[in-house]
């Protein structure tokens, strides 16, 4: 679940919604529950994954309201006896919320296995409500599974993550799972449209669906933003406001990305990294971002008639490795952590492969993304003059240029002593002198 101090927003803690109808963008998860509670059948223990912002607070504090309202179990809790009171205030006894990740929460987990056996103090049901549940130590995890193996009557455990698969198995099994969905940016407009009312803040329609779609999902991200031209503003808010607000924020990661990168900093970039995920930054969107700001880069160098460094060369190739990775990737951070990791690697001054730092500034001469980009068309050629040598060396990989010598990469040790042999070496080394002239040789390497 999300943490305040990540996103203050004050309009969304104001206007977190109270009730199961309230919550945006979520009907497939408040009709179960409201079904649950009609029926007197809620889990004891529930675990509530998705995206930041996207309501799993807000929803965990409604249910422990449903349950504890003096009119409860009810799927309309009251919001005005004392029981919902306490609860939307923060003051209830009964309702614990615990952040896995902070030291406290540690703590707190550590007593848990004997705090759960003391019946609620003053409200019907005691709930447990626990976030960052991905982010438990395994002394916190086990203490918590202990307790959902015999479950106390009477205890709720609400479970938020927003990584689902780094919560153990053992506890998820255990667990009746809702998945929060990111939101559409018509379920964002609209909320934003009704805040507004009620805040009577003004924004030109263009300037709310630019904020719609710039929060990638998430409402606390939405209504951050909205917050902020607020502020700003005099005046209705219109589209230049946020595009300049959002400008500045985005470029400003982006700058500092580059920056680190220039620097060889792969700590420095790893950790801007997560500082990106940890406000919800779709990590797609910035090696989008990323790879246009690199490509300018790139351009400028080579209009200036500059030495294109070779850290913007592997930044870029490897970077656009990265942006299709993304897609289908279980963690989503993760193809752009390895690319820097290893952009930096290949880029690194005094490289365990020298061959590697002549990349681009071979001067005069074919430099590897040439090669590169030539690639396909020299397989055609190989596999044109002889099949046997193309199936050997497309499994190959062009690593480095040095000189008239390209090195290719073959991970598989029988195939690369083939390869290496003069009959197909020859080949291969044809192939590049027709393409880049003068004669090649061929380096065969692991
Ligand atoms: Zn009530």
């Amino acid at each position: 679940m999300d943490r305040e101090e990540t996103a203050p927003a004050a309009l969304y803690r104001q206007w977190r919604p109270q009730t199961f109808a309230e919550v945006v963008g979520q009907e497939h998860v408040t009709r179960t529950l409201r079904n649950a509670l009609l029926k007197n059948r809620v889990a004891h223990a529930l675990l509530f994954a998705g995206p930041r912002g996207t309501g799993k607070t807000s929803t965990a504090r409604i249910l422990a309201k449903a349950l504890n309202c003096v009119h409860g179990p009810t799927a309309g809790p009251c919001n005005a006896c004392h029981h919902c009171r306490a609860i939307t205030a923060g003051t209830a006894l009964d309702v614990l919320e615990l952040d896995a990740a902070s030291r406290r929460g540690i703590d707190e987990m550590r007593e848990l296995r004997e705090r759960v056996k003391l019946a609620p103090v003053a409200a019907p049901y005691k709930v447990y409500i626990i976030d960052e549940a991905h982010m438990l130590t395994t002394e916190a995890a086990n203490a918590l599974l202990k307790t959902l193996e015999e479950p106390p009557p009477r205890v709720v455990f609400i479970l938020a993550t927003t990584e689902p698969r780094k919560v153990p198995v053992t506890i998820l099994s255990r667990c009746q799972r809702f998945d929060f969905h990111r939101l559409q940016p018509a379920e964002i407009r609209s909320h934003l449209q009704q805040v507004l009312e009620k805040v009577e803040g003004r924004a030109t329609p263009a300037a709310i669906d630019l904020i719609s779609q710039a929060a990638e999902g998430s409402m606390r991200d939405a209504l951050g933003i909205l917050d902020q031209v607020l502020s700003l503003g005099d005046g209705d808010a219109d589209e230049d406001t946020v595009a300049d607000l959002l400008g500045k924020v985005r470029l400003g990661a982006l700058t500092k990305m580059v920056e680190l990168l220039r620097h060889q900093d792969a700590a420095g970039a790893l950790r801007l990294v997560l500082e990106m995920d940890r406000i919800g930054k779709d990590p797609g969107l910035f090696v989008r971002d990323l790879l246009a700001l690199l490509r300018e880069d790139l351009l400028q160098t080579v209009d200036q008639g500059k030495t294109v460094p070779c850290y913007l060369m592997c930044c870029l190739e490897e970077f656009s490795r990265a942006l299709e990775e993304t897609k289908g990737a279980v963690i989503r951070t993760l193809p752009l952590e390895l690319a820097i990791v290893r952009a930096l690697r290949r880029s690194a001054p005094a490289e365990t492969q020298p061959v590697e730092s002549t990349v681009g500034d071979n001067e005069g001469g074919t430099s590897l993304q040439q090669v590169k980009t030539a690639w396909v068309d020299i397989l055609k050629a190989v596999k044109s003059s002889r099949p046997v040598t193309f199936g050997y060396l497309s499994r190959a990989r062009p690593v480095a240029v040095s000189g008239r010598c390209l090195k290719v990469s073959l991970p598989d040790a029988a195939s690369r002593g083939v390869l290496a042999q003069q009959e197909h070496s020859t080949v291969v080394e044809q192939a590049l002198s027709k393409f880049f002239g003068d004669r090649w040789k061929l380096e065969v390497g692991s």
